[in-house]
Order: structure tokens, then sequence, then C-alpha cells
């Protein structure tokens, strides 16, 4: 039976005289065919390059959220990258009771903030302007601290508990 025909593409690219040298050091050293010994070479840098873009905290330009690897899952958009310190980040959504908490707490902290009111679906043609919740935004630059802040004031039992612990 005849071998299948492997799905390839042809690369011809001008390289450095001295990497391509190392390179058939490489495969003779290791037995293989060039062809072998590239495709092993750069799959195990792609997958470690793909792993560290995976692993790393990116920011949806679109959604304003925080996003862990390069893919956003709200709008399905690619290639994200790292925040900056002035974007505004998806913080916290509250509801409408507790946002004016939340607000006091950031601007008592000198934490600059964005909101955008939720409607419940279905509601806002009838209610007009009741709302339901309120999504909070900061920048980057203060992401951390607001989210620590938030985290002091609506989980203070959790980590009051945590600190038991502490000596
Ligand atoms: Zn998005």
């Amino acid at each position: 039976m005849p071998r299948k025909k492997k799905d390839g593409r042809f690369i011809n690219y001008y390289i450095d005289r001295h990497i391509f040298e190392r390179l058939e050091r490489y495969a003779d050293d290791k037995g293989q065919q060039m062809t072998a010994a590239l495709e092993r070479i750069l799959e195990e840098h792609l997958d470690r390059y793909e792993a560290d873009l995976a692993a790393m905290q990116n920011y949806c330009p679109n959604c304003h959220v925080l996003v862990q690897g390069t893919r956003c899952p709200v709008c399905d958009k690619k290639w994200l990258e790292p925040p900056k310190s002035e974007d505004y980040c998806f913080l916290v959504e509250k509801d409408i009771v507790w946002a004016g908490v939340l607000e006091d707490c950031l601007r008592q902290n000198g934490i600059p903030y964005l909101t955008q009111n939720v409607m419940g679906a279905g509601l806002t043609a009838k209610m007009g302007s009741m709302m339901e919740s309120v999504k909070f935004f900061v920048r980057y630059a203060y992401y951390d601290k607001a989210k620590l802040l938030d985290e002091e004031l609506f989980n203070a039992g959790a980590i009051a508990e945590n600190e038991e612990d502490a000596p």
C-alpha cells in the first residue's frame, strides 16, 4: 500500500551560514534528516512560545476585560496583547444597592473608575431607568488595588478567616 502523502509546505529562506552549520551538526548528532530536525526544533520552540502566551494575562480592547491567554472568550478576538496601564479593565459587577458602597470606597482611595449600568433582560423598555446592576471598570494601573479593596469590602469574612492562621 502506498504511504499517505505528507501534507507539507516547501520553505526556502536565506538563513545565516553559522546557524545553518549548527543545524547541520545538530541533525547529524541526532541522526535525523534535516527536515525532521527543523520540524522538531521549530515545534519545540513554538510550543514553548505559545504556552508562554497562553499563561499570560492579556487585554481585550473590545470587551475591556482581562483574559488568560491570547483569545477573548467573549468576542473571540485573537492575538490579544498585555494590558497597558491606562486600559480600562472590567473589575466587577455589583447590584445597584452595593454599587454606591464600592463607588465611595474607590473615590476615597483615589482610584478613577468608569461605570456601566446593566439592565435586566427585557425590562429596559417598560422600566425605563430602573437598573439592576452596575459594571465597574478601572485602569489597569489600579486594577490590583481596586480588586483588593473590593474583596476587603465584600468578602471581609473570608479574609478575616485566612488572617487568623497568620502568625
Ligand atoms: Zn473581547
